[in-house]
């Protein structure tokens, strides 16, 4: 049933108000999650938390906002919030109810159903990951079975690197760092599994399968070399300029760096914390006609008309797609400059798909200047393989 929210316009002395005002009230507090609010007031402004009696003084003495006629800050029957916590707590219960997160984590990488010997299950897998996933997938289990030193339970040989990788990236560490540590811990721990280095631990993190391709360019960006024709071409089709920068060191002139989009959009499916947020976009209709999603929009719906086959599938991904410059070495006289483009499943929901860990890090495109109509050129891998999906 529909809120009576005609009081919110009336004179704050009338009866109205104040009843209009406790209906408000009640529904907050239901909602909360202990005994404050975030106060609508003007000096509030939805910000600072307050006590039912201070909230109450407040719109009292100031006006309740005339345009916050959704509740949704204060727990009215809006679907993203409810979905909001369902998924958290879903979540939480995932984590609870798992034993070995990492064991699950790369059952999920993999695609892997379970430990048992079923051949059919085995031949699915083989199927889906191919022979070298397999193999890959065997090993990371071997490491991820093998205790970090003996006797240890908190870590497997696996979970501590996968760890240790972890932080690294997070605290943009150097590789050189990282070295340094490794050989450090190695040094004081002896009896531990650590990795020899940083590059054999970063190639048991590439078995994860998370990859990507260097495709050589032309430095001019008018053509990669890359498919039949091109792929053993020794210099451009059109300026003639040559693919290599020292042909005998096996350097290019310019690398386009492409990462594969099926694998990451398999992983997606795969993941039992992702699977059922890939279909979020078809699960709850919007009744509100708010602009949250872009599957509120005009465009969304009339795409879904031209093509219904492509709509009825809700499995069936969208994506962004963006693209910017930045300097990596943040100083911007310097010329080196990259140009990454990022795809953002927008069949995820708006508090997941426009998260940083959400995106889809398409290429690295190196520049100095701003590829801009060229970009036509470099998006070509990805082109084919979406046709291809
Ligand atoms: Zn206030
Ligand atoms: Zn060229």
């Amino acid at each position: 049933m529909p809120i009576d929210k005609s009081w919110i316009c009336k004179p704050r002395n009338t009866i109205e108000y104040a009843n209009g005002l406790n209906v408000f009230l009640d529904i907050a507090f239901q909602h909360a999650n202990g005994p404050v609010i975030k106060c609508p007031c003007a000096k509030c402004g939805f910000k600072k938390w307050q006590t039912r009696d201070v909230v109450q003084e407040h719109l009292t003495c100031t006006a309740f906002p005339q345009n916050y006629k959704t509740w949704y800050l204060h727990g009215e029957g809006s679907s993203v919030i409810e979905s909001m916590v369902a998924t958290s707590a879903h979540v939480i219960e995932d984590l609870l109810e798992s034993q070995n997160p990492m064991e699950d984590m790369l059952n999920d990488a993999f695609g892997f159903a379970g430990h048992d010997e079923d051949t059919e299950a085995d031949d699915l897998q083989t199927n889906m990951v191919g022979d070298e996933g397999k193999t890959n997938f065997d090993e990371l289990m071997r490491d991820n079975n093998e205790p970090l030193y003996e006797g240890c339970t908190k870590y497997s040989k696996l979970s501590f690197m996968l760890k240790l990788y972890h932080i690294k990236c997070m605290s943009r560490m150097s590789d050189k760092a990282m070295t340094m540590i490794l050989e450090l811990l190695k040094d004081a721990f002896e009896h531990a599994k650590f990795p020899n280095s940083f590059y054999e631990a970063k190639t048991v993190i590439t078995k994860l399968g998370l990859n990507y391709v260097k495709i050589p360019a032309c430095p001019k960006d008018c053509m990669l070399y890359w498919g039949e024709d091109n792929e053993g071409l020794e210099e451009c089709k059109r300026c003639k300029t040559s693919k290599w920068k020292n042909k005998d060191k096996k350097q290019y002139a310019k690398i386009l760096r492409y990462f594969p989009l099926k694998p990451r959009l398999q992983r997606l499916f795969m993941s039992s914390k992702t699977i059922e947020s890939m279909t979020w976009h078809a699960s709850k209709d919007n009744q509100d006609g708010l602009m949250r999603h872009p599957r509120d929009s005009e465009a969304w719906k009339s795409f879904d008309l031209l093509h219904p086959e492509f709509a009825n599938d809700p499995r069936n991904v969208r994506l962004g797609l963006a693209a910017d410059g930045f300097n990596p070495y943040g100083n911007m006289s310097t010329n080196h400059s990259i140009w990454p483009v990022v795809l953002i499943p927008y069949n995820r929901p708006p508090w997941q798909c426009m998260k940083q860990t959400s995106f889809i890090l398409s290429m690295i495109i190196p520049g100095k200047q701003m590829v801009g109509n060229d970009i036509d050129v470099y998006l070509e891998p990805l082109i084919s393989e979406l046709k291809d999906l």
